[in-house]
Order: structure tokens, then C-alpha cells, then sequence
């Protein structure tokens, strides 16, 4: 409890946070005993088509070649089962646009706060920073390692250098293992070699799970899942209240691949348009919470990990106070009614 900061102490009353925020805030504070949301499960072995299983793996099951359907998040654990075995937070932190510094201090607190998952990768220049957040976390007694969850992506530019690609992401981490890697675009041409450069790395414990980002039709999934031998685990793509996605959600099922949201709440410079939108407002003020924390709150029951960006450590912990109230039905129909099919980004 000696690592608890005044100044922190007062941010939570300031922000009016309930209990559970406090009590993620005070047993990020106190020495651990257990992981809270650690991948603690043996990983499966690859699949080399569509999965069927539904049963999920436990730490002492044996591995089947036959991963989990994992689709569905728990809030009560706040962790998905992947069908790699492995354990996911549902919600955590995206580091987009953050510079060195902000990012380290902004991984840092989320650490601070009881969040376990970072999205980070090459291109965005901070993984070293992710990377010394997470060290002195460890060092400060806050977690283990293992009870963190570190995603980064493989550029395109390595498309054609995969095994390089993947070290200099381990050593620029700090890390000895990367939970899970994804690539970072569909690339036709280059994507599958890179995809296998990273079940190599699988094979050797360098990286726990796999997956993909920005594949926006089912055709073009299936192309990548039907060349490659390990069942992609994740699949990132922009997702938000005004482009949900379902298509490709739906598509997923089949293969027990888990779905995660980039620009959860809208991306920079486009969140008020979401914060502003007076469904989000009339629900916001209905359980008096901030729109951040509607639609943060809204991803996790429509089944989307959510890595929203932030610098600002009052909004990381805000981010992460969305598990002490629940949206109903009318409230997810009235907010799935929001869907336009309309991206912020063009890419
Ligand atoms: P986002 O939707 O998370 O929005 C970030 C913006 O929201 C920032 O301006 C931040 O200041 C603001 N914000 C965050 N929490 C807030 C709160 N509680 N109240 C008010 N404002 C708040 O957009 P993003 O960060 O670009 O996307 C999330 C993450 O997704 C990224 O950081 C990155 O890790 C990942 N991403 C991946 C890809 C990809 O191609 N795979 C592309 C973009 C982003």
C-alpha cells in the first residue's frame, strides 16, 4: 500500500470513480500473488483448418488440435480465451501517434491502473518505450510478466524479412517472448511468407499467438487462413460505432478468431463526432458515465477487444472503469443502430 501516490489517490476521488475502479487501482498497488489476466494456458497446437472445437483448454488439459471458439469475452474475467490457449485482456491500451515519452508514461499508468494489454508495433516508433514501461512496472513490483499482454505488428516493408523482423521487435520490446504479433496489413503477394516467418517463431517461443490486421472482406481472410497452417487468433481492423464490422465478425466464428477494434472511439481529431452523438450522450447520462466509457463499455458487450489511445492517464483509467454497470439490450440495439458502415480512415 506504500506504493500508493497521494496525487493518484485524488485523481480517482476527482474523477468520481466507484469501487471497482478502486479496488483495480489498490490490487494494482499491492504486492500480487496471482496473474489476474496472464495467458496461463499450454498453447495448442496449430490447426490446419477450421476449428470445430468449443470446449476451451485449460492449464492442465492436454493440447487438442482443435482450438476453442473464442468469440466471446468475459467480463467477469475481463480476459478471451484465444484459440491459441492463450488468455487476452479485453481491454487495454493503443499507443497510435504517442511519442516516446507519452507512451512510456502512458503504459506505465495503465499498468498502474490494473490494464494488462498494450498495442503497439514497429511503425508507430514506441516499442522500445512499451518496453521500458513495462520494466519499471516489474521493477516497482506492480506485475510479472507474465500477467502482461504485449501485442505488436509486423510492417509491410518486412514482409520479405520476417524472421529479422520478429527479433528486432523482441530485442526494441526488451522482451524474451511477444504475446502475440499480428500483421499489420493484407499484403497479397508477401503476406503469407511473413505469416509464416511468424508460425516459425511460434514454433520456437518467440511469439505465443498470431493473428492479422486490416483484412476487410472474408475473401481476403480466408485466402491468408487457407495458405497458412496456424489459425490467425486475432483480427484488427477499424471498428467503431459507425463501422461495427459484422460482416467480418461473423465470419470469424468459424474459425475462433477474436475480433479487436482500432479507432474504438473514433481516432484522434474524430471523437467528439462519437462522444457528441446524442444516443452516446442520452446513455451517458443515464448511468453517469462518460462517453468514452459507453461505447468502451458497448465494444466489450459486442464482443471487441478495445486498445483505446490515450497520453492523458485520467483517461486511461477511465477507459478502464467500465466494468461496474452494464448496457441493456435496448441500450445495444438503440447503439448497433448507429451502424453507417463509415470509416474515419482511409486505409
Ligand atoms: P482511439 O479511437 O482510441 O482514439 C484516440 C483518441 O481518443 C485520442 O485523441 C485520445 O486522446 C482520445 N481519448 C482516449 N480516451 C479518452 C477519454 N476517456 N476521454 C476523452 N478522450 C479520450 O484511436 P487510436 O488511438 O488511433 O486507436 C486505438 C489504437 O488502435 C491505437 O492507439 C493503435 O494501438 C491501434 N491502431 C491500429 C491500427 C492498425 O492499422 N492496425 C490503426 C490505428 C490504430
Amino acid at each position: 500500500m506504500s506504493k500508493l501516490p497521494r496525487r493518484d489517490f485524488l485523481r480517482l476521488a476527482a474523477l468520481g470513480m466507484g469501487s471497482v475502479v478502486l479496488n483495480r487501482f489498490l490490487a494494482a498497488c499491492a504486492p500480487r500473488t496471482t496473474p489476474s489476466a496472464a495467458p496461463t494456458n499450454p498453447p495448442l497446437p496449430t490447426s490446419t483448418s477450421v476449428p470445430t472445437a468449443t470446449s476451451a483448454p485449460t492449464a492442465t488439459q492436454s493440447p487438442e488440435p482443435t482450438p476453442a471458439s473464442t468469440s466471446h469475452l468475459s467480463l467477469e474475467t475481463e480476459t478471451v480465451l484465444l484459440n491459441s490457449g492463450y488468455n487476452m485482456p479485453i481491454i487495454g491500451l493503443g499507443t497510435f501517434r504517442l511519442s516516446d515519452s507519452q507512451c512510456e508514461n502512458s503504459a506505465y499508468h495503465l499498468l498502474l491502473y490494473g490494464g494488462r494489454l498494450i498495442d503497439t508495433t514497429r511503425i508507430y516508433g514506441n516499442e522500445a518505450a512499451v518496453g521500458r514501461a513495462i520494466q519499471r512496472a516489474i521493477d516497482e513490483g506492480l506485475v510479472t510478466r507474465e500477467e502482461i499482454f504485449v501485442t505488436t505488428k509486423m510492417w509491410t516493408a518486412d514482409f520479405n524479412d520476417g524472421d529479422n523482423a520478429i527479433e528486432a521487435s523482441l530485442e526494441r520490446l526488451g522482451l524474451d517472448y511477444i504475446d502475440l504479433m499480428i500483421l499489420h496489413h493484407s499484403q497479397p503477394g508477401s503476406d503469407v511468407e511473413a505469416y509464416q516467418a511468424m508460425e516459425r517463431a511460434v514454433g520456437t517461443g518467440k511469439l505465443r499467438s498470431i493473428g492479422l490486421s486490416n483484412f476487410y472482406t472474408p475473401e481476403d481472410f480466408d485466402r491468408l487462413a487457407n495458405a497458412t497452417t496456424i489459425t490467425p487468433a486475432l483480427l484488427q481492423n477499424e471498428t467503431h460505432l459507425y463501422h461495427q464490422s459484422m460482416q467480418m465478425k461473423d465470419h470469424l466464428e468459424q474459425y475462433g478468431t477474436v475480433f479487436e477494434g482500432w479507432y474504438p472511439l473514433g481516432g484522434r481529431g474524430q471523437t467528439q463526432i462519437l462522444f457528441n452523438d446524442e444516443t452516446v450522450v442520452s446513455i451517458a447520462e443515464a448511468h453517469d458515465k462518460t462517453s468514452a466509457q459507453i461505447i468502451l463499455r458497448w465494444h466489450l458487450q459486442a464482443g471487441n477487444i478495445a486498445i483505446p489511445g490515450s497520453s492523458n492517464p485520467d483517461h486511461i483509467l477511465e477507459n478502464l472503469s467500465i466494468f461496474d454497470f452494464e448496457l441493456s439490450q435496448d441500450e445495444m440495439d438503440r447503439l448497433t443502430m448507429l451502424e453507417r458502415n463509415e470509416r474515419f480512415s482511409d486505409y
